[in-house]
């Protein structure tokens, strides 16, 4: 499926509750650039709905690398099918 960047306002005050199911977090890893999606039924699993997702993400670890604390992330938004 298709993912467009999204931006829901400033970063530092985006809230892991105003993700919406068809968002998903895309967390790149700035020492090995793993890229990876992250759904936000992931994030609910481990954190709660008011924590800010700065504070998320930077608790992240790289799977391939064990790098923490830097990653990048951006929000991406599944974008509906063109009609065929
Ligand atoms: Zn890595």
């Amino acid at each position: 499926m298709p993912y467009e960047r999204v931006i829901l306002g400033p970063r530092y005050a985006l809230r892991l509750e105003n993700l919406q199911a068809t968002d998903a977090v895309e967390v790149e890893c700035p020492a090995c650039r793993r890229r990876a999606l992250v759904a936000p039924h992931k994030l609910h699993d481990r954190f709660a709905p008011f924590e800010r997702m700065t504070q998320i993400c930077r608790r992240m670890r790289c799977r391939r690398c064990g790098n923490s604390g830097d990653m990048n992330w951006n929000i991406v938004r599944a974008a509906p099918q063109a009609p065929r």
